[in-house]
């Protein structure tokens, strides 16, 4: 690597683009002119392939019908198989611990349902103040559903910031009071990353199982599940990995619990050969396929085929590097360029706890939203003063988040913002 010798102008940028790995991917998704996505992790864009594999499930349908679970360029009995084991490589599983279903919220149910056996005084769930609000729901009311106490037996591991979990107080909070632990493995609002492995082998040695929603991190940074004997996972692919609005998510279960019930049981838990014996008793898949209910949504899944080609060709370590490299940048730019004009940059900085996308605090960061809107620009935006921007290695420029935060400045130097109102709209 060459010495990082940063400076703001435009050909310093579009020098960085001319030395970077995987450019080549850029073409392959549809980026408007002009436009400068900052959401990638959020909604992932649309690529060629995905929209391709989308396709040939349509033709499936078309030509094959009901045949199509069989025939047909992408026989829907297997895909979320064949998608599971696609997707393990990227969150360092046994092709057999993954399987495609699902979304986030619904695997939360279904793995909670799976594992937390509360038994006598070791009866708590351990979460974290700033975990994403549909975990904590689903969490409360899968305690309600054992008939304990959604408020005392749900700790959550309080913020000394605001924006961050400090490991220390996650392991403090690891008492024999604590069944099991669901946490992010990337902060969604700041960004922070844990660490994994860490908090894995914490809990273990108090002997309660641990679990990560890996919705800001699958397809952004590499995974050791299996190595690092996390018990389970869920994450969604729409985010990082592209796999357009809603679609399906995924699941990891460490081998080592295979042959555990399922807390949620359908006819798609069985084993694959013997689903159609139509029994009245279930025998499971050998597999993380177990941890599946109904019928796979075909349309959801079928462009993640496609999205995850890419994945594999351009490989998670070089994804992560150039993930990096380009928040970096654009944090020295943001830290030269809007000096004095009210932001804070308040993700961790450090390489080894700063996931994929930049957090912006400003106290105007709703109207500021809506002016980058105006502007071509797509930022996301969480109350109250959160602005999120996601460099993406696949197909973001350094030149994109160059002109971007050009954007920003002059937005901020004419007071473009105050136009509109400081307060978010229904969907942020
Ligand atoms: C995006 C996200 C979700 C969304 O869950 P869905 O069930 O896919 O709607 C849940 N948790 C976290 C941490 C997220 O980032």
């Amino acid at each position: 690597m060459e010495a990082y010798t940063f400076n703001t102008s435009e050909s310093y940028a579009e020098s960085l683009d001319e030395k970077a790995e995987l450019t080549m991917f850029r073409d392959e998704f549809y980026l408007q002119n002009d436009h400068y996505y900052m959401d990638g992790n959020s909604l992932g864009l649309l690529s060629k392939r995905a929209e391709q594999t989308l396709l040939n499930s349509l033709e499936d349908w078309k030509r094959h019908g009901i045949d199509g679970w069989m025939t047909g360029k992408q026989p829907w009995f297997y895909l979320s198989e064949k998608i599971g084991a696609k997707l393990a490589p990227l969150v360092g599983a046994k092709e057999v611990e993954v399987i495609a279903t699902g979304s986030i919220t619904a695997n939360i149910h279904q793995l909670i349902a799976t594992f937390y056996h509360p038994d006598g005084k070791r009866k708590k769930i351990l979460a974290d103040e700033l975990t994403f609000p549909s975990d904590i729901y689903a969490l409360q009311s899968q305690i309600s559903l054992k008939n304990l106490d959604p408020v005392e037996d749900l700790i959550r591991v309080k913020s000394r910031d605001g924006r961050t979990i400090n490991e220390e107080d996650i392991i403090a909070a690891m008492t024999d009071e604590v069944a099991l632990i669901l946490m992010p493995s990337v902060l969604y609002r700041s960004g922070q990353m844990l660490d994994m492995e860490r908090l894995t082998k914490e809990a273990h040695q108090r002997g309660i199982l641990i679990g990560f929603d890996l919705a800001h991190s699958a397809g952004a940074i590499p995974h050791e599940l299996h190595n690092w004997e996390v018990d389970f996972a869920m994450w969604c692919n729409y985010k990082y990995l592209n796999g357009g609005p809603g679609s399906v998510g995924g699941l990891f279960v460490h081998e080592k619990h295979f042959g555990t019930l399922p807390g949620l049981t359908g006819w798609f838990s069985s084993k694959k050969e013997k689903q159609f014996d139509m029994e009245h008793v279930l025998t499971p898949a050998e597999t993380a396929g177990a941890f599946q209910i109904g019928t796979p949504h075909v349309l959801s899944a079928a462009p993640i085929l496609g999205s995850l080609e890419i994945f594999h060709e351009a490989g998670m370590e070089n994804i992560r590097r150039k993930s990096l490299s380009l928040t970096r940048y654009m944090m020295d730019l943001i830290d030269h360029e809007l000096q004095g004009m009210g932001f804070a940059i308040t993700n961790p900085s450090d390489d080894r706890f700063r996931g994929g996308h930049v957090c912006l605090e400003h106290d105007e960061a709703a109207r500021i939203c809506k002016a980058l809107k105006e502007k071509h620009v797509t930022p996301d935006f969480r109350a109250p003063n959160v602005i999120r921007l996601a460099p993406i290695a696949l197909y973001t420029s350094y030149h994109d988040i160059w002109k971007m935060v050009q954007i920003l400045k002059t937005i901020m130097k004419e007071e473009q913002y105050k136009k509109f109102k400081n307060e978010r709209e229904v969907v942020a």
